[in-house]
């Protein structure tokens, strides 16, 4: 059964490392006789320049019309003058919204091989395994109004969690926990925020629906912290949209790189694949974007929307192989290996899939 799949590179790297997922899906196609059809549109900076919108209807009747989404990443200098409502990133925000991706998954796990990579010390990341689960369609990004006043003077943004939003995803959580080791931690602002207050609240509701999960509470500020001094102490986090945006970007450097991880994001439906890293227009056209949390991310989509486990495998164990043969992108701080550039880093996970 031929799945289709709807790619949208973005903008500056976004384009560069889609192609890698592409390669590599290929592979995996012909590798275990599977079949994948794939569509190509426009969002973000690409889109505005071609249609003069970061999204058009086109592109989101595709997506919703597809089996599953692949996206690069939006945004870059270029656009720094283009009215707000009209910037890449909005394209993004919409999607989700469109697509109501409600829920976005990102594991963290550093591969042995890279583990000297990080800035951190080994025996301080050794054996963690974190599960982000992050509410992504809530919350300060979204809420209105959201505006300046008193000539340009005072900027208003505001923070709104309903009930319905919040008991979605903290399900996804515990269901997250559930088939991993058990434990939740939940993050959150409860000693200053009142949508923090109704969070923990639902948690603590939600607890007694799945008696098997331990569950902890968090301010955001000691989960910052813990998540670099003791990152082996969590299994699952889950928390809302901000949080869970800043706490995964800190988390990127258990890996060595943010060029490593990929993420999911998901709604009731379908899913919408993308790394977790942005366009980095500081090395766009350079060739020296590390193509792997695309890749990674391919995987999930294999193993979420298609329930293709072994062919997921396939591709995590390729790019664990091309580690361990020593390649690797400049993004990643080490000293050994052979240095390679996206085309190159892309054959060799390529030709890792057995
Ligand atoms: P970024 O993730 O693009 O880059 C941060 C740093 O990491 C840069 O030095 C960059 O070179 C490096 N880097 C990131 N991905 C890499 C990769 N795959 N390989 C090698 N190095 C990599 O974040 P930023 O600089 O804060 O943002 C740049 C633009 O991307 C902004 O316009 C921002 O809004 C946008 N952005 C988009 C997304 C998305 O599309 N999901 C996410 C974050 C930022």
């Amino acid at each position: 059964m031929s799945k289709k799949i709807v790619l949208l590179p973005g903008d500056g790297i976004g384009q560069e490392v889609i192609n890698s997922a592409k390669e590599v899906l290929d592979k995996v196609a012909k590798t275990y006789q599977c079949q994948f059809e794939f569509e190509q549109f426009e969002i973000g900076g690409s889109s505005y320049d071609k249609h003069g919108v970061p999204l058009t209807d086109e592109t989101i009747n595709a997506c919703k019309s597809a089996d599953a989404i692949l996206l690069g990443a939006v945004g870059g200098t270029k656009w720094d003058n283009v009215p707000t409502e009209l910037k890449p990133e909005q394209g993004l925000l919409k999607i989700r919204k469109e697509l109501n991706l409600y829920s976005n998954i990102r594991p963290i796990k550093g591969f042995d091989s890279l583990l000297h990579a990080s800035p951190l010390k080994e025996d301080i990341i050794k054996g963690s395994d974190i599960l982000i689960v992050r509410e992504l369609t809530g919350g300060l990004y979204f809420g209105k109004p959201r505006e300046r006043r008193e000539n340009g003077t005072v900027a208003v943004d505001t923070l709104v969690y309903s009930r319905k939003e919040i008991e979605r995803i903290v399900e996804k959580g515990f269901e997250s926990a559930q088939i991993r080791n058990k434990h939740l931690t939940s993050v959150d602002k409860a000693n200053v925020l009142e949508s923090s207050r109704l969070w923990r609240e639902i948690v603590e509701e939600k607890s007694k629906d799945y008696p098997d999960v331990k569950v902890d509470h968090m301010l955001v500020d000691a989960a910052a912290m813990k998540l670099i001094t003791n990152p082996a102490s969590f299994d699952v986090i889950v928390t809302e949209n901000l949080f869970g945006d800043i706490l995964s970007d800190e988390a990127s450097v258990l890996t060595g790189s943010i060029g490593m991880l990929p993420s999911a994001s998901l709604s009731d439906t379908v899913g919408l694949y993308e790394p977790v890293h942005g366009s980095a227009p500081d090395i766009a056209g350079e060739g020296k974007a590390n193509p792997l949390g695309m890749i990674l991310s391919a995987a999930m989509m294999l193993r979420y929307s298609f329930g293709m486990e072994k062919e997921a495998q396939a591709i995590e164990s390729a790019v664990n192989e091309s580690l361990q043969q020593g390649y690797h992108t400049s993004d990643l701080n080490i000293a050994d290996g052979t240095v390679v550039q996206t085309d190159k880093m892309t054959q060799v996970v390529v030709e890792n899939i057995k």
